[in-house]
Formats: structure tokens, C-alpha cells, sequence
């Protein structure tokens, strides 16, 4: 008798732990998460095809007056899995229609013994074909400070990864180094893991809304894991969040792929972000766009007014007079207002006495062009809130559509941080600002992308990228040739970059050896693979003037319905085709590559079949070589069909860029 009430007692313990076990899988089965109470802390692992990718992993968080993620028990009834699937169409993009298909469970707990305030703590599970994300919620009223986020990602060991430091990169503008995560102290998101021949990951945050941008620390707990802490942005304060009513964190996800290029066609943080709050985005126009920004890093123009300023009205009307013959959309014209020279007062609602302005933007618009706005603040985001509304009206009144912000400087407001809850905050009031205003963003200097243009598509592309302007006056000789490799797969996984692709002319005036260490096909490689809706030809327009290789930027859209991704080796070549949206039917192709050599097979097979098409190819001479013969390239033209394979040939350093148009 006695034997038998243990051994129902131990039958009864199995059951009971086995009931605290919930599992949600992915719509096509190859993802689960396993969610427990462990030991009364929340606990997740995560097995993909079979295999376990996450370990075991707790959650939780640190709040002001007490923890909330231990001694916890299920709230009210056992979590339920809800299944979700539709599509939605991006008003700009990569592709048109998104479909957004995943499986969700909403844990609801409840802590039994705890100082805080918030004794509840809600976890949402969404697990998709392309990888899982989860998000906190604490419901309550009145105020709370979360002090810290105690989210573990435990991989089951350790693998090679692609990242930046967080702890001494400014403004993202970094070159992701390959490593070992365990070697790794700090890292920004996206976090890129090569973590076996047949699964990719990047794991990374969506729809960052009032909340603190998250870091990520490496930690060995010494089982052959590799535990990825949470390490919430900071207010000076040393609080992380400041919540009030409900708090919901952003998404803390991960994708999960079977090959690198897979991971570019996932577009799960897109769907972890809000629908569209923009009724009518007729009035976003995706487009390419010039400016005089190299001439100012080259040091040929200044910003400030003077002799050689650049935002002149005649040099500004020269650059709308070459966008209108060759069709860019827009022309940027940086240091057009006061506040760039000593002693000046920053203000963006009146222009340098040698800019008119409303001239411009008039000749501008009978020409089918647009002046693009600028608003440097030097970090004062107080100021460019104090001015937008007036800013964007004015500017909106004499036709521009787009402008580009900036914040160089350590600190916003000399106080916090850019990536903190209070640069995330100010950025989002910019956003709908400018949204009221029908006018598109251009940020710079931003928080690292999460998604928002899903739910804000005004906001079209963001800096936070190591970009071209590296290869004007970076002392140690500009972006080496793996760098526009290996940003498709790291940066480029957060959302559109405003890299400004597409130098011509590689001379090094400012610093001597610094120029961009490509081929000119590199550069027009590029402007495919490297994806920003609003794009930028970044030279100064002499260089651009009666050079064949410009006839395949000036007909290179800037939004697709489709993208397909033939070649993916991370840091070391990548092959893009994208087709046009509308009617036309084109297709556009970039491939590039690293320090080597090399040759490419390309199957056309993304081609509609039993067309035929004429393929114009812009590729590197036969002794191209970024070092010593970077301008060599060759224009050749011919028929192909979908049934067709290339041989792409790429020099050191060297690109290709295709556009294919139906013959009809
Ligand atoms: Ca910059």
C-alpha cells in the first residue's frame, strides 16, 4: 500500500511537471517552442527541425520595487494556441504582398510572492515558418520603471557570428566582424549566427514603440551554452523603461533559416509590427536622388555659407537640371539653412541668404523634380521638435516630399542616448509629424530599424550603417571590400539603408588611400543589393556626366514586387534579382563580392517562362582589379530566356549589375 502511494505520487509529480509544459509550432511544423514554469520562473526552448536551437531560457524582469518572472503561477486558464494568416501589401518595398501566417500563445502568470507592484506578467509566444518571438506585457496601473530585462537567449552551443560592439560603436556606423559569440563582449542587434551549415539565425527586436533599444551580452554558463543576456539602453538615470498603464516590450525575435540568403527573404519583423496608420500613402513616392553631399565630404563645397558653399542657388539648380534629364526624383541640398558656421543660430525655417528656396523648389517642380529637406540638429532633439510642425508645413507648401534628418553628436539634448527610451520616443514624434505633413524620412543617426515603416511608411530609409561616406575621409582607408558583403546579412536585416551607393570617380584628395576599394561594376552592383527605397547616386553629377555605366542606375527602380536571392555567402558574395512593380515586367540584378575573384554561375530560372528577354550586363573587363584597374568594365547585351544560366565573372573587389526587359 504504502509502495503503491509513492509510486502514485511520483506518477503524479511526472504529470504535473508534464502539465506545465505548453507547445507552440510554427504553421509548417519545422519551429516549436516549449513554454514552462520551471522552478516558478517562465522558461522557453526552442527545437528546429528536431534539433534544439535555444536551450532552456528564462524570462523576467527587473522593476523598480521588485522582480516579476519568479515565483510564478498560471493566471486563470491554460494558454490556448491561436492561428493566424493574412496577407498585407507594402506600399514600397522588396516585395508587394507580405503574408503574415504564424501560430500564438498568450501565457498569462501570476506572481505569488513578490515586492513590486506588478504582480502580473503576460507572454506572448508567435511562431512563424521563418523563426519565433515572444513579448512581455505588464498589465497594472500607474507608473513603473523597469530596471532591467531578464531575458536569456541560451543557444545550445556556440557557432561563428557577425556583429557590431555595442559598447564602442557610434551611430551603428561599425563593420560587423566574424567570431565567435562566446568571444564576443557586447553586440547590437541584428546578431547574425552562422549556427551549422543548415541553419542560419539573427536575432534582433520588432516594433521598438516607447521602450529601450536592446544590446546584447554574451555569457558562458559553462554546460557548452552560450547564454545572450539582455542589456537594455539606459536613461542617465540608469532606469531603462519608463512605463505607465500597460507596458508591452517590442518583440525579441529570431529567425531561423536554412540558408544565409534565406534570412534576407524573411520578412517576419515586418509583420511584428502594427498594420499601416496612414489612410492614403498615395502620397509616398519611393525614388532615386541625387545631392551635393560627396562634394561637401570631398571638401570641394562647404556646409556653411561662404565661397565655396554648396546649397547655392544656382549649384542646386545645376543638380535639378541633370536630375531631370536622367530621372532622379529628388535632389538633397545639405547646409541650405543657418546654423552650420561659427556663432550661428541653427533654425529650419529660414534659408542662407545665397539659397532662395521657394525658387528652387519651383524650378524644381516644373521640372519633375523635388528638393529634398535637410534638418541637422547636432543631437538637439528638443529643437527639432520645436520647429517641425512649422518646418514640415513650410516645406510641404513648396513641394517637398522628403526630408532628411540628422543627429551628430554623443548625447541627444546633451543628456541620453539615441538608442534609449528617449531617442526612441522622439524619433516615433518625428515620424507622425512629418506623416500629418505628407512628408517622407530620411533618418540619420537613428536607433537601429525595428519595422516601423510597416506601420509608418513615411519612414523610407535610415542611416546606422558604416556608409559610403567612410570611403571620403575615414583615416584608415575607407570600407574594406567585404564590408557592402556582408551588410545584406547584419544591418541590411533591420530595414532599408541610406548606404549612398554608386561613386564613379575614386579619386582620394582628402585622405590619401582612402576611395571606395571597388570596381565601378561594385558600385553599380550595389544600388540592387543594397536596398533603400529612397536611393541614393551619391557622386557629384560631373562625375556621373557621359558615363555609360549611369544608364543603369538612372533606370534602376527603387521598390519591387519580387526579390530572389541566387548567390548568399556572408561577408563574401551576394547575388540580388529584383522585379520592377507595375507593368513593365523588368528584372534588375547585383552581384558583388569580396577581395577574390570570382565566378558565378546564374541560373535565370526566376525569370517568367517563355519569355524573352534582353539582358543588358554591366560587368567588370576581363582586367578589372579594385587596386589597379577599377573603371574597366564592359556593356554587353543579349537575348535570354528563363531556361538561360550566366557565368557572372567578378574581379577583386568587382560587382555586376543586369537589367533584363521582356521583348515583346
Ligand atoms: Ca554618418
Amino acid at each position: 500500500m504504502k509502495l503503491r502511494l509513492l509510486l502514485l505520487s511520483a506518477m503524479l509529480g511526472i504529470a504535473v511537471a508534464h502539465a506545465h509544459a505548453w507547445t507552440v509550432t510554427s504553421p509548417g511544423g519545422a519551429i516549436s517552442v516549449d513554454f514552462t514554469i520551471t522552478g516558478g520562473k517562465p522558461t522557453y526552448s526552442v527545437a528546429y527541425r528536431g534539433r534544439q536551437v535555444v536551450s532552456p531560457s528564462t524570462l523576467g524582469m527587473q522593476l523598480a520595487d521588485g522582480t516579476v518572472g519568479e515565483n510564478m503561477t498560471l493566471e486563470g486558464a491554460k494558454p490556448r494556441v491561436t492561428s493566424h494568416d493574412s496577407h498585407w501589401v507594402q506600399p514600397w518595398g522588396e516585395d508587394d504582398t507580405v503574408r503574415n501566417h504564424y501560430n500564438e500563445m498568450i501565457v498569462r502568470m501570476k506572481s505569488r510572492k513578490t515586492t513590486s507592484s506588478r504582480k502580473l506578467l503576460n507572454i506572448a509566444v508567435r511562431v512563424y515558418d521563418d523563426g519565433f518571438a515572444f513579448r512581455y506585457e505588464l498589465p497594472g496601473n500607474g507608473n513603473v520603471e523597469i530596471i532591467d530585462e531578464l531575458t536569456q537567449m541560451r543557444l545550445a552551443h556556440d557557432a561563428q557570428a557577425w556583429s557590431i560592439p555595442s559598447n564602442r560603436t557610434e551611430y551603428f556606423e561599425g563593420i560587423y566582424e566574424r567570431g565567435l559569440l562566446s568571444a564576443k563582449d557586447t553586440v547590437c542587434t541584428p546578431l547574425t549566427i552562422e549556427y551549422a551549415p543548415d541553419v542560419f539565425l539573427a536575432v534582433h527586436e520588432a516594433n521598438l514603440t516607447d521602450y529601450a533599444s536592446i544590446n546584447l551580452t554574451p555569457r558562458l554558463p559553462g554546460d557548452g551554452t552560450v547564454s545572450l543576456l539582455t542589456a537594455l539602453t539606459p536613461w542617465q538615470s540608469g532606469v531603462k523603461v519608463y512605463g505607465d498603464g500597460v507596458v508591452q516590450s517590442p518583440w525579441r525575435m529570431m529567425i531561423i533559416a536554412p540558408t544565409a540568403g534565406d534570412l534576407l527573404l524573411s520578412r517576419m519583423m515586418l509583420n511584428l509590427n502594427e498594420p499601416c496608420r496612414i489612410a492614403d500613402t498615395s502620397w509616398i513616392e519611393p525614388g532615386r536622388y541625387l545631392g551635393i553631399w560627396w562634394s561637401i565630404h570631398k571638401k570641394k563645397n562647404t556646409w556653411e555659407m561662404g565661397p565655396a558653399h554648396g546649397a547655392t542657388t544656382v549649384n542646386v539648380k545645376r543638380y535639378i537640371d541633370f536630375a531631370a534629364r536622367h530621372g532622379f526624383a529628388g535632389v538633397l541640398a545639405e547646409g541650405w539653412n543657418p546654423g552650420w558656421g561659427q556663432g550661428e543660430t541653427v533654425t529650419y525655417l529660414k534659408a542662407y541668404p545665397d539659397f532662395d528656396i521657394e525658387g528652387v523648389c519651383r524650378y524644381a517642380r516644373d521640372r519633375g523634380v523635388r528638393f529634398i529637406g535637410h534638418m541637422e540638429s547636432w543631437g538637439r532633439a528638443a529643437l527639432i521638435e520645436q520647429e517641425m510642425d512649422d518646418a514640415f508645413s513650410w516645406y510641404a507648401g513648396m513641394g517637398i516630399n522628403a526630408v532628411k534628418t540628422g543627429y551628430v553628436g554623443h548625447l541627444l539634448d546633451s543628456k541620453e542616448l539615441a538608442k534609449s527610451q528617449y531617442g526612441i520616443r522622439h524619433y516615433r514624434r518625428v515620424i507622425e509629424c512629418a506623416a500629418r505633413h505628407h512628408i517622407m524620412i530620411d533618418n540619420h543617426e537613428p536607433a537601429m530599424p525595428t519595422g516601423l515603416q510597416r506601420t509608418w511608411p513615411n519612414l523610407m530609409t535610415q542611416e546606422g550603417v558604416r556608409g559610403q561616406e567612410y570611403n571620403a575621409w575615414s583615416a584608415d582607408g575607407g570600407n574594406p571590400p567585404s564590408h557592402t558583403v556582408a551588410l545584406p546579412f547584419t544591418r541590411g536585416l533591420a530595414g532599408p539603408m541610406d548606404f549612398t551607393p554608386a561613386i564613379f570617380n575614386q579619386g582620394d584628395d582628402v585622405v590619401p588611400g582612402t576611395h571606395p576599394h571597388s570596381t565601378l561594376a561594385k558600385q553599380l552592383g550595389e544600388f540592387v543589393v543594397l536596398y533603400s527605397p529612397l536611393q541614393m547616386a551619391a557622386d557629384a553629377i560631373e562625375n556621373y556626366e557621359g558615363q555609360p555605366a549611369l544608364t543603369f542606375i538612372e533606370s534602376c527602380p527603387t521598390t519591387w514586387s519580387k526579390t530572389v536571392v541566387p548567390h548568399a555567402a556572408i561577408g563574401q558574395y551576394v547575388t540580388i534579382a529584383r522585379k520592377e512593380r507595375g507593368d513593365g515586367g523588368r528584372w534588375f540584378v547585383g552581384s558583388i563580392t569580396d577581395e577574390h575573384a570570382r565566378k558565378l554561375s546564374l541560373p535565370l530560372k526566376f525569370l517568367d517562362a517563355g519569355v524573352r528577354y534582353r539582358a543588358m550586363i554591366y560587368a567588370d573587363a576581363a582586367d578589372a582589379d579594385y587596386e589597379r584597374n577599377p573603371y574597366a568594365m564592359t556593356i554587353t547585351q543579349r537575348e535570354v530566356t528563363s531556361a538561360d544560366v550566366l557565368t557572372l565573372t567578378l574581379a577583386r573587389s568587382g560587382g555586376c549589375a543586369i537589367r533584363l526587359e521582356p521583348l515583346h
